[in-house]
């Protein structure tokens, strides 16, 4: 006789809810949900990108959505959230979609391959949750909520602005937002740059609120700027985990010190609830560099919070 109390990846009968699994044990999945392409009734599907082809130095962010989703079951014991007891899985049916296929030996494929696989996703009428990967892939992603959402407000967390020029041409881990605002996917004026500790000549009209402003400030400060900047736009949440300092997240490939801490992270994306995002994706997780987890765990732990924003507002 089959036993369902684990490996809920493949057993869940319910896309709603949490059952208690052990955590070194049963099929990985994002937070335990169940692991599926059915788009049915979905509110959020959770999805992989595990490219690390546009990195500039140190790769490995190709293994950061198997990272975050085996950290991501330490999360998933129990569904109330601190600090308000709020279960979003409750409340929200979340779905893992399992990882993009790409071919790396056809690079230039490559953002028509994960731009195809989030309209799929996008299209079917369920919010998607992106498991990066390096940075570049919001660049397809932005692509393909921009054909549904028009240009969008971007509020973005980040070491680096990821808006250098270079040549006007090549897309890397460090422009696609330099060609996201070029082409219109991105409102500059209405988007935030938090935690930003690398210089750009350029801002191209994106308000930069660095990890020493939000130090100085605090987090209630850079969240009444957010919220002044954003207002009602419809938005997308781009994490990028190096805004994190190296203290709380080794494991990436573009460390830099001075960063925000976990707690700060966290309060920050608590206190969220009056953006109107329509999608995110949380990048540049590369567990080789990681120490017990911790960066992985960092990541699984934002992601977590934006399934608690959204739940909040679904009521
Ligand atoms: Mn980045
Ligand atoms: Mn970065």
């Amino acid at each position: 006789m089959s036993d369902s109390r684990t490996d809920h990846a493949f057993t869940a009968t319910s896309l709603y809810g949490i059952r208690e699994e052990p955590s070194y044990a049963g099929a990985l999945s994002f937070m335990r949900r169940k692991y599926t392409h059915e788009l049915d009734g979905v509110d959020v599907a959770v999805t992989g990108l595990p490219l690390d082809l546009a990195t500039s130095n140190r790769p490995g962010a190709r293994f950061g959505p198997a990272g975050i989703r085996a950290a991501s079951v330490n999360l998933a014991w129990r569904g109330a959230c601190w600090p308000t007891g709020l279960d979003p899985f409750e409340r929200l049916a979340v779905i893992d979609y399992g990882d993009c296929y790409f071919d790396f030996g056809r690079p230039d494929g490559i953002v028509e391959a994960i731009e195809a696989h989030a309209k799929t996703i996008i299209e079917a009428g369920a919010s998607l949750l992106s498991l990066g990967g390096d940075h570049f892939v919001s660049y397809p992603l932005l692509r393909a909520h921009c054909a549904k959402h028009g240009p969008l407000a971007l509020v973005h967390f980040d070491a680096h602005p990821d808006s250098w020029r270079e040549d006007g041409k090549r897309v890397d881990h460090g422009t696609m937002f330099f060609h996201a605002a070029e082409e219109g996917l991105i409102d500059p004026a209405r988007s935030v740059q938090l935690g930003i500790r690398t210089h750009n000549d350029e801002t191209h009209g994106f308000t930069i609120l660095g990890a020493d402003w939000v130090h100085e400030n605090g987090t209630g400060a850079a969240l009444s700027e957010i919220e002044r900047i954003v207002g009602g736009s419809k938005a997308y949440l781009t994490f990028d985990i190096d805004c994190l300092d190296p203290s709380f997240a080794p494991g990436t490939g573009t460390p830099v010190c001075g960063g925000l801490s976990t707690a700060q992270a966290l309060s920050l994306m608590r206190g969220l609830g009056a953006i109107d995002f329509v999608g995110m994706d949380l990048v540049e997780v590369a567990p080789i560099y990681d120490s017990g987890e911790i960066t992985a765990l960092a990541g699984a732990s934002i992601a977590l919070e934006y399934l608690v924003l959204l739940a909040r507002k679904k009521g």
